[in-house]
């Protein structure tokens, strides 16, 4: 068998000639593919305001300049997740904390957000904002972490990397219903890509002007935005320190054209999961619950208790059969560079046993009941047989 992937980006003819008409354009980038994303992005999602970037890295750097988090500022997020999502708070030198997941799911535990909320009132160490991970695109609970968290006036933003095309049942992920801004990732691994890329998504005004001024150097040249109106058309004005964030054009327009088939996307992805969870059920796993709103991202299945095989073994026979796992994720709490602000082993629990146990197996658009089969096989045989 061929080398299969945990995820991969699927690319056709349209996307191919949208790219190519933008190449033979006048512009191939601060044009006019740009606007036309955003406007795909907010039709979709649900949301008034959509600011492509370079990453959805870039995004959440942006999200939180555009909040005006300081270093008095206490963020939380989840451990389980990519580094990003606690980095962000870092650049603007903000005190990060974590919440810990509910194993089942690996998005964070409301039970653990309820008991950190009260033990940081009484500890007056009450996060500013918490940045919600929808873990494998699967969405949390933005409903009751809202009602939760709205008496201490905590801003929720979400990290929606993972989440591009779920529901919450009657809102799509991106809506900003209960937050107030989220961020996109079209990395080739996520749900559409860019390439690299990345987008904000806000109801609120002001930080929509914010962001697309922090985006583009803290530069304007608006009129009505102009601190000295009487200047020739030349003129524009840095307001702010802003980065140097833009996308372009090229990638814009694979966007749109990838946006076309979205829905087929995350259909594909369920029934992919639905297929695992009806071959994988015998074995000593626990798989993800099979939920119809999630984007199916990954497919994390955590080793049981009483299998007879440890993680590293597993792991590396897959890889020697050509499958290619991943673990997602190192909780970040541990990654040197946040023990070195004081985290530890034994921190978040819940986090590190869901760690020393999970393997993201393949999932994708494209996948075949082939390649599948594959990958159940060889499962079945690791778990069973050895
Ligand atoms: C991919 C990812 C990011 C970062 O997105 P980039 O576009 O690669 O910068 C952030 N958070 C999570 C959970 C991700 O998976």
């Amino acid at each position: 068998m061929d080398f299969i992937p945990y995820s991969k980006q699927d690319i056709n003819d349209a996307d191919i000639s949208a790219v190519t008409q933008v190449l033979q354009s006048d512009f191939i980038t601060q044009g006019p593919a740009i606007e036309k994303f955003e406007h795909a992005l907010t039709s979709y999602c649900g949301a008034t305001h959509a600011i492509a970037v370079a990453s959805g890295t870039a995004g959440l750097h942006l999200i939180c300049l555009a909040l005006n988090l300081t270093k008095e500022d206490v963020v939380w997020t989840s451990p389980i997740s990519f580094v990003a999502s606690a980095n962000c708070a870092r650049y603007i030198g903000a005190h990060i904390d974590f919440i810990d997941i509910d194993s089942a799911t690996g998005n964070i535990c409301i039970n653990a957000l309820k008991e950190k909320l009260q033990t940081a009132k009484h500890a007056n160490t009450l996060p500013k904002a918490i940045i919600i991970v929808h873990y494998a695109g699967r969405p949390c609970d933005m409903k009751q972490i809202k009602a939760l968290t709205a008496p201490y006036d905590i801003i929720l933003i979400e990290d929606a990397a993972h989440a591009l095309g779920a529901t919450d049942g009657s809102h799509r992920i991106g809506s900003c219903k209960y937050s107030t801004a989220t961020m996109l990732s079209f990395h080739p691994v996520k749900s559409v890509t860019t390439g690299e890329g990345g987008a904000i998504l806000t109801n609120d005004d002001t930080i929509a002007t914010r962001i697309k001024l922090l985006r583009s150097h803290g530069i304007t040249r608006e009129n009505e935005q102009l601190i000295d109106k009487n200047q020739g058309s030349w003129y524009y004005e840095m307001q702010y320190l802003g980065y140097h964030y833009r996308i372009t054009d090229i990638q814009a327009a694979l966007g749109i054209s990838q946006l076309t088939r979205l829905d087929t996307f995350i259909h594909k992805r369920f029934l992919a999961a639905q297929y695992y969870d009806q071959k994988l059920s015998n074995l000593p796993l626990i798989l993800p619950p099979l939920d119809k709103n999630s984007a199916w991202h990954l497919y994390p299945i955590q080793l049981s208790p009483d299998a007879h095989i440890s993680r590293r073994k597993l792991f590396e026979a897959l890889r020697l059969a050509n499958i290619g796992v991943n673990v997602h994720y190192i909780p970040i709490h541990l990654q040197p560079y946040y023990k070195s602000l004081g985290f530890n082993h034994g921190d978040f629990a819940q986090s590190e046993l869901f760690y020393d146990r999970v393997v993201s197996i393949p999932i994708f658009a494209t996948i075949t009941q082939e390649q599948q089969d594959y990958v159940i096989d060889t499962l079945t045989k690791e778990l069973i047989c050895s």
